[in-house]
């Protein structure tokens, strides 16, 4: 989009018109409102300037920066000038609540001052000064937080297992393989906050006497791994990273792992084999890898988004976290909203916000007024939901009763146009590809699902193909090894169940 042109050219321009000393000028990470990108933000006058090109560096320097005039063509709101308070006037923001996405687009992630500045640390300094680990455990227990990864486990109870093994090495792990088709929020997470994955990474260690952690993350995200380095090698340099940290005599240190793109290696076994140099497959549990995990020791696996929340517990309290949110699932939920939404872009919104806000007021509606047909949650694992369920409050459990999940927190938005079927099959599509292999009811299940699928597509199906694949379907859920086979059929029996007629269409018309 051009946003290393527009900081070049600002840094120029603010060269040119002799106030180079007196601005600064930096890079943060993603503000989340992709639609509106690339986004500059002038402080401390709050003006919020969108779709920048370029060519408009010139004028913001020139009007803004030197005579204290903001540009209006380039602000979103042009009712919203300099007398506001932040993004919270924006309505894009206005029922988003930021626990994870708290330093995004406001620090220089490149800067561990700035995460300093906003808290930062405060809660390793807590755990390493003044909290035993049970306290943390108990802290994280009070939140109830629950692991964002998908499977919505209890973070305090994995961390617990790792815990109580009597083992003297024992390892840390940041699962950053995000591979959902439509999924983001790790990687900007990671990229306009890496020091909030350092620091709940080293919390953990403390907590369950580990000395080493792992981040696996994707190849595909070069920025986020650049910025993770940059923040390690800080982190080591003001010694809150490496040997005695802070003089507490605890060690801890991290190790970045790249991976090569396979979507199973997501799942916490086969990103532990390929982690060891094995090809990324998946193992028989248990052994849980809580108990048996990297290199046969006690691990703790938990995403970039879970991690996120760690250091924010830690200092808030448990309580104040498990407010938010409903009492099942607690806290804030990121999604990466996409499709054909007005406003596509990153959202985080306490659990139990409706489909329809998240749609309809934070992503501003259907794109070109076209009507709302279904939204997928949880990617190729989750399933589709259609408009009845616009108003069911979003969390793990309803997630679930509606036979689609949470998932890592891709939402893709469809509307009249889209054919469920093609949805199906193109999610199937991709589990297919992705399959490792190792199960027969995810490697024959899923490819002979998806040949029902391409028949009935291209207007040669039966009515009995129906029910062959709600019959395979149910066979891969029971008996496939790992989460990829188990929820592979998801979208396709979740969209048997809500738009049956589409698939009649095909067969009827033999369309
Ligand atoms: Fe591999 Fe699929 Fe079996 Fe998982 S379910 S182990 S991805 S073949």
């Amino acid at each position: 989009a051009k946003a290393d042109d527009i900081f070049r050219n600002l840094i120029h321009e603010a060269e040119k018109a002799g106030i180079r000393e007196e601005v600064q000028i930096l890079k943060t990470g993603c503000f989340g409102f992709c639609e509106q990108g690339p986004i500059v933000k002038v402080l401390p006058d709050e003006s919020f300037y969108v779709q920048v090109k370029p060519d408009d560096a010139k004028e913001i320097v020139a009007e803004h920066l030197v005579k204290g005039r903001e540009v209006p063509r380039l602000l979103y709101d042009k009712s919203l000038s300099m007398s506001r308070t932040g993004l919270e006037d924006i309505e894009f923001y206005q029922k988003q609540f930021r626990i994870v996405l708290r330093n995004c687009g406001f620090i220089n992630p490149d800067d561990i001052n700035e995460y300093i500045a906003r808290d930062g640390y405060a809660a390793l300094e807590k755990v390493l000064f003044e909290m035993s680990p049970e306290d943390v455990l108990e802290e994280l227990k009070k939140s109830k937080l629950r692991g964002r990864g998908g499977a919505g486990f209890p973070t305090w109870m994995k961390w617990k297992f790792t815990k109580d093994v009597d083992e003297s090495e024992k390892y840390i792990a940041c699962n950053a393989d995000e591979g959902d088709p439509g999924a983001y929020m790790d990687r900007s997470t990671l990229e306009g906050d890496p020091h909030s994955i350092l620091e709940a990474m080293t919390i953990a260690g403390r907590t369950v006497g580990a000395s080493k952690g792992y981040i696996y993350i994707r190849a595909e995200y070069p920025l986020a791994i650049k910025r993770l380095k940059t923040a390690m090698q800080q982190a080591r340099d003001m010694n809150l990273l490496g040997d005695d940290i802070l003089g507490s005599g605890f060690n801890f240190d991290i190790e970045i792992r790249l991976g090569a793109g396979a979507f199973v290696c997501g799942e916490e076994t086969a990103l532990i084999a390929s982690l060891e140099g094995e090809r990324g497959m998946p193992r028989v549990r248990p052994p849980f890898p809580a108990v048996q995990g990297i290199w046969g020791k006690p691990t703790v696996i938990n995403n970039v988004e879970t991690w996120a929340n760690i250091p924010v517990i830690i200092t808030r309290g448990g309580e104040w976290f498990s407010k938010i949110g409903t009492e099942g699932s607690t806290g804030t939920k990121v999604f990466a909203l996409t499709g054909k939404i007005n406003n596509s872009g990153l959202v985080e919104v306490p659990m139990g916000t409706t489909l329809r806000e998240i749609i309809f007021d934070i992503g501003g509606g259907i794109k070109d007024g076209k009507k709302f047909k279904a939204a997928q949650t949880g990617g190729p694992s989750g399933g589709v939901l259609k408009d009845d369920f616009l108003d069911t409050p979003i969390d793990y459990d309803n997630l679930i009763k509606l036979g689609s999940m949470m998932g890592s927190g891709g939402l893709i938005v469809m509307d009249e146009d889209d054919c469920m079927v093609d949805v199906a099959k193109f999610y199937l599509g991709f589990c297919v590809d992705e399959s490792c292999g190792k199960c027969a009811p995810c490697r024959v299940g899923g490819k002979t699902m998806y040949d029902i699928l391409d028949k009935i597509t291209k207007g040669q199906g039966e009515m009995e193909d129906l029910e062959k694949l709600e019959t395979i379907g149910a066979a891969m859920k029971r008996a496939s090894l790992c989460g990829l086979g188990q929820t592979a059929p998801n979208p396709t029996l979740s969209t048997i169940k809500y738009f049956i007629d589409e698939y009649k269409a095909h067969i009827e018309d033999k369309k």
